[in-house]
Formats: structure tokens, sequence, C-alpha cells
């Protein structure tokens, strides 16, 4: 047997009997047929007819086949000749019915697969696995049996890297900086009343206090980072519509961490006056009556530089205005973190500012390398934090056949890691990613010269800048740095008190 195989069912219903030129459509089979189905094929492969049957205005097939021509790609190519023959006749083709599709394959029973899309049942059956498809001929035509193949492989690759989450790779060291702090730098902001617990979960209200600080924070990334740079403010949008994740990726894995965002099916107040009743009645939120009357368009800023990707969708820019540099800091991004949550370190809702550049491949990888040293500045000099820089190739880059790119530390991410003396762990606060042609492909943006699009994006949380510094230093002004206090002002605001 080989290594896989391809078994179809499938009936044409034609316009006319078929019966007249049962002995016409027999000699087809034999010869013209048969050389279609192997072409392309190297000797031996390809697909076959193995059975065959008149009835009336119907012709029943059986093909099989092997990874070269596979069957759906069989009965196409079948049915394109066999229209011109039955054209001869006046007879059209008038419905294709596929009675049963199934693969057979190769497959390491310890990988355990769940429903898949288009399958109507799996079997695994020795080292083999045997797939029922449940597909019309317009599946067909769309090629989904490939792109389940494909997608069976993703999931061997995956399996493959299970547990390695991914490469962790030590690149440079601050060293250590004497401390002088070691407590939950969240714990202490809410007895001081500078942060309160919001009503969402993750999700908190920054009083006077820290909101001062991530606007310092803000000043300090534009004054040493972006201006020097040369960067320029934009605003991206932060819902993000499924046609952005479709191109940016993100709709291949993300859906466990959205936040889902939903219009209502009509804005006609006809259909949601039960609704309101219902409110009205119980001080309840009806949710499963609201579940019904609503449709998910996609989902709040998670990645935050995606949206921006549709400005220049489609357009091709000239060589002379690269390297583009452009960041965001309008407003929030949103995760279902689930168990993950922890003090401002780890929310459902948090601040960021995004950092986007566009270039050459030697301009995106040389602006990642200014960018690193623009931060090394800030963390050595003004707040004065131990911190460290890993290169991370995330497993899914690996998948996507990137592994060899990301040795070179062409593609790939840096991350910025600080100690928080309280727990002893270290917390991830920014990154500085190379993303390679990946956006400008997904977003179809081309350069004048036909040379390469590259971009890179770095994403700087503010509430995880402000976990590092206060977790090392503390929530005094007087033990930050003179440097960092020209931003803050040597006092922070006061606003509230409770009686
Ligand atoms: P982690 O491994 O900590 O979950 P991540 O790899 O998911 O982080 P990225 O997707 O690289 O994070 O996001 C870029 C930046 O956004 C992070 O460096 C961090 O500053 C910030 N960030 C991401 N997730 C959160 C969160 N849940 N809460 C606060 N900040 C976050
Ligand atoms: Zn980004
Ligand atoms: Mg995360």
């Amino acid at each position: 047997m080989p290594d896989i195989l391809f078994q179809l069912k499938a009936v044409l219903r034609c316009s006319g009997s078929l019966e007249p030129i049962k002995q016409e459509l027999d000699v087809f089979v034999r010869e013209p047929a048969r050389t279609l189905l192997k072409r392309g094929a190297p000797p031996g492969g390809g697909a076959v007819i193995e059975a065959w049957d008149v009835a009336g205005n119907t012709l029943e097939l059986e093909l099989r086949s092997d990874r070269f021509v596979r069957v759906h790609d069989a009965l196409l190519r079948l049915k394109n000749e066999l229209s011109r023959l039955l054209a001869r006749h006046r007879i059209g083709i008038r419905d294709i019915e596929i009675k049963s599709y199934e693969i057979s394959l190769e497959w390491d029973a310890s990988i355990k697969l769940g429903r898949l899309p288009f399958v109507r049942e799996l079997k695994q059956d020795g080292g083999r696995l045997i797939l029922v498809l449940d597909v019309d001929y317009a599946t067909l035509e769309r090629r989904i049996p490939d792109r389940l193949l494909k997608l069976l492989e993703e999931k061997k690759e995956a399996a493959s890297w299970k547990g390695k989450s991914e490469h962790w790779e030590l690149l440079f060291e601050s060293g250590s900086k004497p401390r002088g702090f070691d407590k939950d730098p969240t714990e202490e902001m809410v007895k001081r009343g500078w942060i309160v617990h919001a009503a969402g979960r993750g999700q908190w209200i920054y009083g006077p206090q820290l909101t001062r600080i991530f606007r310092a924070f803000e000043r300090i990334l534009i004054e040493e980072v972006l201006k020097p740079l040369g960067y320029e403010e934009m605003i991206f949008p932060k819902f993000v519509p499924w046609a952005v994740w479709k191109r940016s990726g993100h709709a291949k894995g993300i859906y466990p961490e959205i936040y889902y965002v939903c219009t209502p099916k009509t804005r006609d107040p006809g259909y949601w006056e039960d609704v309101m009743d219902y409110y009205k009645i119980t001080n309840e939120v009806p949710v499963e009556m609201i579940k019904e009357r609503i449709e998910p368009v996609g989902g709040m800023c998670y990645a935050q530089c995606p949206p921006f990707w549709v400005f220049i969708q489609g357009r091709t820019l000239p060589d002379e205005i690269l390297p583009i540099r452009v960041f965001d800091r309008s407003g929030t991004s949103h995760r279902y973190e689930s168990g993950g949550l922890h003090g401002i370190e780890r929310l459902d809702e948090f601040h960021r500012v995004e950092i986007v550049w566009i270039g050459t491949k030697e301009q995106v990888i040389e602006h990642a390398e200014e960018l690193r040293m623009r931060y090394r500045r800030i963390f050595d000099r003004i707040l004065d934090i131990e911190w460290r820089e890993a290169w991370v190739t995330p497993w899914f880059m690996a998948q996507e056949g990137k592994a060899g790119l990301a040795e070179l530390k062409e593609v790939g991410t840096v991350d910025f890691e600080a100690i928080l003396p309280y727990s002893g762990k270290w917390l991830e606060f920014q990154n500085v990613s190379i993303n390679g042609d990946k956006y400008p492909k997904g977003f179809s943006v081309k350069l004048q010269s036909g040379e390469d699009l590259w971009s890179g994006c770095s994403g700087v949380g503010l509430e995880r800048w402000a976990a590092v510094l206060l977790a090392q230093k503390g929530l005094e002004p007087g033990r930050w740095t003179d440097a960092f206090r020209r931003f803050t002002g040597d006092r922070l605001p006061e606003v509230f008190r409770f009686l």
C-alpha cells in the first residue's frame, strides 16, 4: 500500500441517457482517461478508474490514487474531458454527487486528533489513519482535501514541538544592580490607593500617581527613542475585524485569547424589545437571549500592529521613502489571559506603545539593532534597572519552516526581561521583533524596485515597565534616578482621600 491512499466514489448525473454511448465511454475509460489520470505523476503513480457503470442518465465512478494525481484532481480532469465527449451527443453534466471519499495514510497513533473539519469519521488502524470525508463537489473544487492534509502535517510538526514551547538564548545581561525593594508593587499600590481593581477581569483603574508614571514612560520613549530615530505617530484601530487577522495570520490560532466583538444582527428596537423587557423585570442581563441576536465580527486589539497594515494594503511603495517608522499609543490591548492573571503584570486589558518599521531586509535588521541600543540607554541610565535580553523563536515559526531564518537571527524576537525581586522571577516587559516579509506579503504591499519588503515591530507594555521599575526600585520617587524624576516630578499627584 502506498504511504497515502485516496479513494473516491462519485455519481455524475447527466441531461440525457448514457446507455446509447456506453461503448464510446468504454473506449474513453480504457485509453484517453488512463493517460489523463497519470499525467504529471512519476512512473507507476497517479490515479486510476477502479470501476465504472452507466445506468440511465447516471455515470458511477470509483477512483483510487496515491499522492500524485489525487482523486479529487482526477475527478476534475475527468469531468472536463467527459463534458467535451458528452457535448458531442448534446448531453450535459447536471450535477456531481460525492458518494464517498476516504484517505488512508501512515500516522503515529500517539498523536491524538480531535474533530477535524470536513471529516465525518476518523479511524486509527494500526499504523494508519483513515479519514472518511464529508465533502461535496464544490468542496473538492476548493481543494479542501489538500488543505486537510497540510493541516495534518502541521499537527504532526506541532506535536514534535510540544513541551519545547520556544527556543530561548541569552544575548545580553545588564549585570546586577543594588536592590532596595522586595515587595509586590501591585499590592503596595493597592494599599496606597494608587490603583483600584476595575469591574472587569484583569482590568485596573489607574489613579493619578501611576498614570503620571505611564506618561513619563511614554515621554521618555518619545524623547530617547522615537524622535531621534525619526518616528511619527499614527492612530491604529482598536477593533480588529476577521479580514485583518486572516491576513496577519492570527486567524490560524488566537481564538482562545480573543476578546470577541459582536454587533447586533439588527438595530431595530423591536428585535430587542424582549431583551429590554426581561432586564426591566428581573434586573438581570439575559445573556443567552443576547447571544442569539448578535454576530461575532472580530475582536479587540491583540497585537496592535496588524490593523495598521490596511493603511498600505495592496499599495506599491517608492523605495526612497524607506525605512518607514511609525508608532501607535492610542488605546488598549485585550487578551483573555485566563488563569494567568497577576497584578499589573499579566492583564486582560493593558496599555502598550507599538512601534513599527518597514524597509528592505537590511534596513529592517539594522534598525532593530539601533532600537535595541536606544532602549538599553533608557534601562541603564534613566530607569537604572537590572534586565537581560534573549533571542526567542516561537515554535510556530519553526512550524512555518522559518527555523532556518531564526537560526540566522534574521527573523524572530528579542525579549527584554527583568527580575522581580519579590518573586525572584523574570518578567518579559517588551520585545523587538523582526517579522521578515510576513506582513508585507499578508497585506500585499510591494516595493517599486521589486525588492523584498520586510518589517519589524516592538511592543512596549506600560504596565510591564511599571511592574519592573516599581518592583526593583519601590514606590518612593526619592529612590528613582534624577533622570527619571525629571519626567515624573519629585512628587506624585495626590487627588483622592476617603472617609
Ligand atoms: P508573555 O509571554 O508574558 O505572555 P507575550 O509573548 O504574550 O508575553 P507579546 O505578544 O510579545 O507578549 O506582546 C508584546 C508586549 O505586550 C509584551 O512584551 C508585554 O509588554 C505586553 N503584554 C503582552 N501581554 C500582556 C498582558 N497580558 N498584560 C500586560 N502586558 C502584556
Ligand atoms: Zn506588532
Ligand atoms: Mg502571552
